[in-house]
């Protein structure tokens, strides 16, 4: 008989946090666009005598994600050093929480395609400092520290996924949540969101997991999940062929979509962790908790909520609407300009999105401002416009610099009401279609309407999309009674 397997997977998450200064020292942690080597001091650069002291605001926002994320907060916990040498890491060691995290057996919940649910736990959730950055040129190596001792936050999961759509799912969810929390920008492309995966296989129905392969230089959900299936793949074959699973680091490669062999893993001993002497046990009493409980902003469960009741839309389009916090805002922003949520929702639903998946980009990077489109809406709703226009006038809207306004009035798209005009074109129609008329009359009512409907759209397509719906839809009904 075959054999079954069964893979194993958790995820380790690295966010970095939106802070003004670093996590040790006062340095300006908004280095994005600057000079290397400009967001430095001898604390983050390692300097003899220099002294790390923690930044409180990195203590509240972590508090904030380990909320967000069902944790349980330990009163008490402490720093450690993780030794390793490295170009980019100054001290040659990094700070971190090995002991004792500051949080701990959370969980995130999520649904499945098939529409069964997910829980995976979080086993702990720790405080840590970025690394500097090298980069490799043909000919030197370059190191640029201003990203030293950014503050992180680490996440990792129990290894509760079973399959690449769970991990991807729960990434997913997380970003989703975190961003809400205004902790994080939560972006892989900004390298805000880092994840190694961590991957086995079993099989099936046993207890005992496989031996771990740790798959390092994800750059996006899709890789994380293409590398899971990847890896599960090659470890199965391996397995199969009775050959050996080694415990070790692989990299992704996007290009040829495989992993390689990187370094074998080395054990936690290796990095002869021990207390960080420089830094007191960090205390967070109840108060503290509960303070930032208030504070926490709006959650998406909240938010979902709140659309369906203040906007009266769909539950289906408020949970989509506010699966991404920068989406639910621009859907606010244009109910703003329109007056007319609905119609809003089904606009972003539609078009938007079209266009989101056509240019492969995000809400943020979408090339047309809400109060643009809110404006069409209410070209729309005020009957300037006809909603089969609109469509031509969105499209246009995205490459033109002109104000809705002056492109229909420029561009002729006014819609027809003018009684007199549109009669003439029904006549004409009519005229025209005599065995179309013949078939209405003809019809019982369950078929009238879609013989009618035939005709409309004779009248719309003369008018060029011009004419009033609804004045068509009245005259043609009162002339073939
Ligand atoms: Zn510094």
């Amino acid at each position: 008989m075959q054999r079954q397997w069964e893979s194993v997977i958790g995820l380790e998450v690295h966010l970095q946090l939106k802070t003004k200064t670093k996590v040790w020292c006062g340095c300006d942690a908004d280095y994005d666009n600057d000079l290397p080597n400009t967001h430095t001091c001898p604390i983050c650069l390692g300097h003899p005598g220099a002294l790390p002291k923690l930044n409180k605001k990195v203590v509240e926002y972590a508090i904030k994600g380990a909320l967000a994320l069902n944790c349980q907060i330990n009163k008490e916990s402490s720093f450690d050093r993780k030794n390793y040498f490295y170009p980019d890491t100054p001290k040659n060691y990094q700070i971190t929480q090995f002991d004792k995290s500051y949080a701990e057996k959370g969980f995130l919940e999520f649904k499945l395609k098939n529409g069964k649910g997910k829980k995976v736990g979080i086993t702990k959730m720790q405080i840590e400092e970025d690394a500097g950055k090298s980069i490799h040129t043909a000919h030197e190596s370059l190191i640029n520290f201003n990203r030293a001792s950014i503050p992180l936050i680490e996440i990792i999961s129990d290894p509760d996924m079973r399959s690449s759509e769970e991990a991807y799912e729960y990434l997913n969810t997380l970003k989703s949540i975190v961003k809400y929390t205004g902790i994080s920008d939560v972006s892989m492309e900004l390298g805000s969101l880092r994840c190694d995966a961590n991957i086995s296989v079993m099989e099936k129905g046993s207890t005992k997991f496989g031996t771990r392969v740790e798959v390092k230089n994800l750059n996006s959900f899709k890789a994380v999940a293409r590398a899971i299936d990847y890896e599960i793949g090659r470890q199965i074959s391996a397995l199969e062929n009775n050959e050996e699973v080694y415990q070790e680091t692989r990299l992704w490669n996007e290009e040829l979509q495989i992993t390689n062999v990187m370094r074998s893993k080395e054990e936690a001993m290796d990095y002869r962790y021990f207390p960080e002497p420089d830094l007191l046990k960090l205390v967070i009493t109840d108060g503290e908790i509960e303070t930032i409980k208030i504070t926490m902003p709006e959650t998406k469960v909240h938010r979902t909520e709140r659309f369906l009741n203040d906007y009266g839309i769909p539950e289906y389009d408020a949970g989509i609407l506010c699966e991404d916090i920068e989406l639910s805002n621009y859907f606010e922003e244009v109910s703003k300009y329109s007056s007319n949520p609905k119609a809003g929702a089904n606009w972003i639903l539609g078009d938007v999105f079209r266009i989101l998946k056509e240019k492969d980009i995000s809400i943020e990077k979408f090339p047309m401002s809400p109060e643009t489109l809110g404006k069409i809406i209410k070209l729309i709703d005020n009957g300037t416009i006809s909603s089969k226009i609109a469509k031509d006038l969105f499209e246009k809207k995205l490459v033109d610099d002109r104000e809705p306004e002056v492109i229909v009035r420029e561009d002729g798209m006014i819609q027809v009401t003018d009684r007199g005009a549109i009669e003439d074109i029904i006549n004409e129609v009519l005229k025209n279609n005599i065995k179309m008329v013949e078939d209405y009359k003809a019809a019982d009512d369950g078929r009238k309407p879609r013989v009618l409907k035939g005709l409309i759209g004779q009248v719309m397509k003369i008018s060029k999309g011009k004419a009033n719906p609804n004045l068509v839809t009245e005259i043609i009904e009162e002339k073939l009674k």
